[in-house]
């Protein structure tokens, strides 16, 4: 029997599992920026062209394939320096980690996503639920390719 958790844990959880998608199905490694609350949860990484509807699809079906297979989630405290020697660069986002950050929490879902993170998540991806992706679209100008879901049961 699993724990309950919230829906902003699932949702918050649910970028994590997004993001391994997107960068499976297009190669898009940076977010530039993520929020989650309640059920909806949102993630805007960069790229440089607009994807095609046949993509958005795929990284949906990715993102579901990795909820149904139920894969546990490891979480880690470490030092920046054995986090960044064990993974390098990856456990970043493109917005700026302070450098007097010396301690990291990470996020790993091993073979899928790793990123530094603090926050609250599913002890594994069957928790989150199924994943919807609601509206996408491309800022050309800035290269910003915007994804806003939901989770739903
Ligand atoms: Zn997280």
């Amino acid at each position: 029997m699993s724990q309950h958790f919230s829906l902003d844990t699932r949702s918050h959880t649910a970028i994590h599992i997004v993001k391994g998608a997107v960068v499976k199905v297009l190669g898009a490694k940076w977010s530039t920026s993520a929020y989650s609350s309640r059920g909806h949860g949102g993630l805007t990484v960069q790229y440089d062209r607009k994807p095609s509807e046949e993509e958005i699809q795929l990284i949906e079906k990715q993102a579901n394939i990795k909820v149904q297979e139920n894969q546990q989630i490891e979480i880690y405290e470490m030092s920046r320096k054995m986090a960044e020697t064990r993974w390098g660069q990856e456990i970043y986002d493109l917005f700026p980690l302070p450098i007097e950050i010396k301690k990291l929490k990470i996020f790993y879902l091993p073979g899928w996503n790793v990123n530094t993170c603090g926050k609250e998540h599913t002890l594994s991806t069957t928790e989150v639920g199924a994943i919807k992706i609601k509206k996408w679209r491309f800022r050309a100008p800035k290269r910003f390719l915007e994804l806003s879901f939901d989770v739903e049961y």
